[in-house]
């Protein structure tokens, strides 16, 4: 069966790393047909919209989507519905794309990278499974009022909404129970349900769900517990699964603490397992077009959209294991060379991963 996917390389470095993650999906020997349209700023330049019809329609006739970056500064002035990033929240909701997976992974030939002791973080594999379309950051309603009363009678006051429907959260949960059983069955659920009430309902709905997966471990935590568990004994956790908002905040920290933007992919996945691939990292206008960008997080966001959305998992191993053997023969894109290892360009990490996947 033909795998059709929809590549949207962006703008700033996302045409570099973008073509070298599809070189690599390419050199696999499976039978995908990749096809490139524009999104972001290059869409707006081109097209007049950041998300033209062409190139949604090519996403949602995709098995997935391998994204690069958008966004640059000269974009900023424009009204919002124009900017770049318009491109991700179009792209998020016209596919459904509610579940956000964000590995955390800390190569231990890398270990020098995290802020943290290398004794505390090498090695670190954990997985943050978030939310992505309910919560705090769409109810409704939201905006600014006046206080009706109460000390502050009569003031302006601003003011959202947070709540989570029984289905929004079941569904995550099965994302995460699913992706735990791949794993080392261990399942945290963080919350802050001490004090808020779609918190105490969210714990409520993963107990109940747990019962399908008398497999997985499921534990629970509240959310300023495990900010500072992660920096603590961040080993301790394997995959997390929280909302929207906690996620937000949880994912960019474990981020954090490899240390290397470069390095980080990320997965969004509807119920059908049609998914959005990217690295974690922007478009760092600061070095487009020079050559110097770190490809790994996009290649490696190319092995999870073979792993979740084209269920190719042993084709996702070899890409993994491509990057690690790169990685120990001591190649380093600039933003993670250090001392003792050798510096190389964009296309020459895309050459070297190539080569070790034969
Ligand atoms: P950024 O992630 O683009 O860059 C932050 C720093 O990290 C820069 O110094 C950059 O050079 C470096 N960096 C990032 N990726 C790298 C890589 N692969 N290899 C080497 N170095 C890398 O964040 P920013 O500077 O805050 O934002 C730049 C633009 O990207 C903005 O327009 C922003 O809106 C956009 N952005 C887009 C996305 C996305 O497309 N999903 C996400 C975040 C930011």
């Amino acid at each position: 069966m033909t795998h059709k996917i929809a590549v949207l390389p962006g703008d700033g470095i996302g045409p570099e790393i973008t073509e070298q993650a599809a070189r690599v999906l390419g050199a696999l020997g499976l039978d995908l047909e990749m096809e490139t349209a524009p999104v972001g700023g290059a869409a707006y330049d081109a097209h007049g919209h950041p998300l033209p019809p062409a190139t949604l329609d090519l996403a949602k006739n995709s098995s997935a989507i391998l994204f690069g970056a958008v966004g640059d500064w000269k974009y900023d002035s424009l009204p919002r519905e124009f900017r770049p990033e318009q491109a991700i929240l179009g792209l998020r909701k016209a596919l459904g794309l509610f579940a956000n997976l964000r590995p955390a992974i800390l190569y231990p030939q890398l270990a020098n990278a995290s802020s943290l002791k290398p004794e505390v973080v090498s090695g670190l594999d954990i997985l943050i499974v978030r939310e992505l379309t309910g919560d705090i950051y769409f109810g409704q309603p939201r905006g600014v009022r006046e206080v009706a009363e109460g000390s502050f009678k009569g003031e302006r006051q601003g003011f959202d909404t947070m709540h989570y429907a029984e289905t929004e959260v079941r569904r995550i949960g099965h994302v995460a129970f699913q992706a735990a059983q791949k794993r080392s069955k261990r399942l945290c659920s963080v919350d802050k349900a001490n004090v808020l009430e779609t918190s105490q309902f969210w714990r409520d709905i993963m107990i109940d769900t747990a019962r399908e997966y008398p497999d997985v471990e499921l534990t629970h935590m509240y959310v300023d517990n495990a900010a500072m568990q992660l920096v603590r004994a961040p080993k301790e956790f394997d995959v997390i699964v929280t909302g929207n908002l906690f996620g937000d905040i949880l994912s960019d920290e474990a981020a954090m603490l490899t240390g290397s933007i470069g390095m980080l992919p990320s997965a969004s996945l509807n119920a059908s397992n049609q998914g959005l691939y990217e690295p974690s990292h922007g478009s760092a206008p600061d070095i487009a077009g020079k050559n110097l960008a770190n490809p790994l997080a996009t290649i490696l966001s190319a092995a999870m959209l073979l792993r979740y959305s084209l269920n190719e998992a042993a084709q996702a191993d070899r890409i993994e294991r491509a990057v690690q053997a790169v990685l120990e023969q001591g190649l380093r894109t600039a933003d993670i060379h250090e001392a003792g290892t050798k510096l190389v360009s964009t296309s020459a990490m895309g050459d070297a991963v190539l080569k070790a996947l034969k």
